[in-house]
């Protein structure tokens, strides 16, 4: 047979031209190695071809030329014991290549006569195999070998640019799930302020979709105030000052979700630049920091209100004791008794609010630990009406439970500080005086107890937050009736910590009932 070699090389240069043509168009591997498979095949005068691919160790066929379907699994012969190249293709040879073919045309009944194999090798990684068979007797040439290489080395680039793609896929959708799932809101804007990410926590703080944040100019979206409600966006966006733009720039200010829900956050703007220093991105990293403003704006309203709490007991028990200790004065014995009333009064008023004191430090730093007894709550009830109704010749005071309410187990100390807590507001908070009901009632799992009183009441909006700490609800008798808000939350901390519950029931100017249960570890009646 004679060669035309011009027109065997102008063919050659076509296939690579097609192949190198479907390799930037979109085609999926797989064909793209088929593609390269039949094209070397009618080359080299082949009637079937092989391309055998590493994963995770072992060998593949991923593209086959000229076999049928049913027929690759007889080809196993040409998957193991492969060699890797370390020498170079041009030092690279499959051994046992003869036993190999009769073992496969012998299992599969084809008459494969001769084989040629070459490694696949990108960059120097060893990436598979491709083989060419004949059923005709002529062996391959080593121009046949020299061909073959020039497809092997395309495949090789095909596999490696999938691979590559698939990679940089791999890592932009890590990356977006960073950005997604960051507990911190992060938004990527281009540089003309534009949103282009808008991440799941952003989204959670500003209540906006992300669908409709991106493409919006931030700060239609963030609208941030300062402290003072001036807007701190758009006219005097805190980013786009050019001058100190290399080193993150840090803001703090409110923004409002839905308007009225006040959030506090912290803003680090990075600037992102391509290599001719153009400003490419800005990222903005926006942390929720309302808890480190709230516990500033506590721990403030704590040591005024406390040093004014202690304070005035202490300035009024000076005064009584200092006026009665008088060398000049006589007192008779109706006025000697009413001021050390005032003076024991307010002692107890001093240490309750230090034991107070003490027990929300204590709560705070997780430390409630109960002195767990048998307690009957009636009989600490009676206790506590008994010294405050000493105290307050206004109020009336009515205690009813019934004679079975059974003993539970509790901390007998804690529970009289709970009722201590809320016949005090009660007290406090009905100036006009009134009766106040203290009661309960047994369930079969439970029991339940409550103070009620015809005061002021709470409005239905405080009823939660009258339980946080430092928390007083704003009225005019707030300014008049002394405390510091802890009351009540030392009473569902202590509650809750003997796995109970406590809640109020008011309407404003109607009154307040005060209800917490405990679970019944019943121990018998006294
Ligand atoms: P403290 O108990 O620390 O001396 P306080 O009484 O103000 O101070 P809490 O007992 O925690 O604090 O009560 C919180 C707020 O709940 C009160 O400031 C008051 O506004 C409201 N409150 C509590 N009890 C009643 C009540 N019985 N009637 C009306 N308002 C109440
Ligand atoms: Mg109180």
């Amino acid at each position: 047979m004679l060669i035309d070699y011009s027109d065997y090389k102008l063919r050659q240069r076509e296939y690579l031209l097609r192949i190198s043509r479907a390799m930037t168009s979109r085609l999926e591997l797989k064909s793209l190695l088929r593609l390269i498979l039949s094209g070397a095949a009618d080359m080299l005068d082949g009637e079937a071809g092989l391309i055998i691919l590493k994963e995770d160790g072992t060998f593949h066929i991923k593209a086959s030329y000229g076999v049928s379907p049913e027929l690759l699994r007889f080809f196993e012969p040409f998957l193991v014991d492969i060699p890797s190249p370390s020498g170079g293709v041009s030092g690279w040879s499959l051994p046992d290549l003869e036993m190999r073919l009769n073992l496969v045309s012998a299992a599969a009944g084809i008459p494969l006569r001769q084989v040629i194999a070459l490694p696949l090798i990108a960059e120097g990684e060893f990436l598979g195999v491709i083989y060419i068979f004949r059923t005709t007797s002529l062996a391959f040439s080593e121009n046949d070998r020299q061909v073959l290489a020039s497809f092997a080395d395309q495949a090789a680039i095909a596999v490696r640019n999938v691979r590559l793609y698939q990679q940089v896929l791999r890592e932009k959708q890590r990356l977006n799930a960073i950005i997604e799932n960051s507990a911190d809101g992060v938004m990527i804007l281009d540089p003309r302020g534009r949103i282009q990410v808008f991440n799941k926590a952003m989204a959670n703080l500003t209540g906006w979709d992300p669908k409709d944040a991106i493409g919006k100019p931030c700060w239609e979206v963030l609208r941030l105030r300062d402290a003072q409600g001036n807007q701190l966006c758009k006219e005097n966006c805190p980013f786009l000052s050019p001058s100190d733009s290399d080193s993150p720039l840090y803001v703090e200010g409110d923004i409002y979700r839905g308007d009225e829900k006040r959030i506090t956050v912290g803003i680090t703007y990075s600037h992102l630049f391509d290599e001719e220093g153009r400003l490419t991105n800005i990222i903005a990293n926006v942390r929720d920091i309302t808890h480190i403003r709230e516990a500033e704006e506590m721990k403030s309203t704590f040591i005024s209100a406390i040093s004014h709490e202690l304070k005035t007991p202490v300035a009024i028990i000076k005064g009584y004791a200092s006026t009665l200790r008088r060398e000049d004065a006589r007192w008779d014995e109706e006025t000697l008794r009413e001021s050390l009333a005032i003076i024991e009064e307010e002692s107890d008023r001093l240490s309750r609010l230090i034991d107070n004191l003490l027990e929300a430090s204590r709560i705070q730093a997780g430390g409630l630990k109960l002195e767990i007894g048998d307690v009957w709550i009636p009989r600490v009830a009676e206790k506590v009406v008994s010294s405050y109704s000493r105290q307050s010749k206004l109020h009336h005071f009515e205690v009813a439970f019934p004679p079975d309410f059974p003993v539970i187990l509790a901390d007998e100390e804690r529970i009289r500080e709970v009722l201590e807590n809320l016949v005090s507001n009660a007290i406090k908070y009905s100036p006009q005086g009134g009766t106040i009901w203290i009661g309960g009632w047994a369930e079969p799992d439970k029991v339940v107890v409550y103070v009620a009183d015809q005061g002021i009441g709470i409005p239905e909006e405080e009823q939660e937050r009258i339980f946080e700490r430092f928390y007083r609800v704003e009225s005019p008798l707030k300014r008049r009736t002394k405390g510091v808000g802890l009351g009540l939350y030392i009473c569902k901390a202590i509650i809750e910590a003997h796995g109970g519950k406590i809640w109020v029931e008011s309407k404003p100017g109607k009154g307040a009932k005060f209800i917490f249960s405990l679970p019944r570890q019943e121990v018998g009646v006294p």
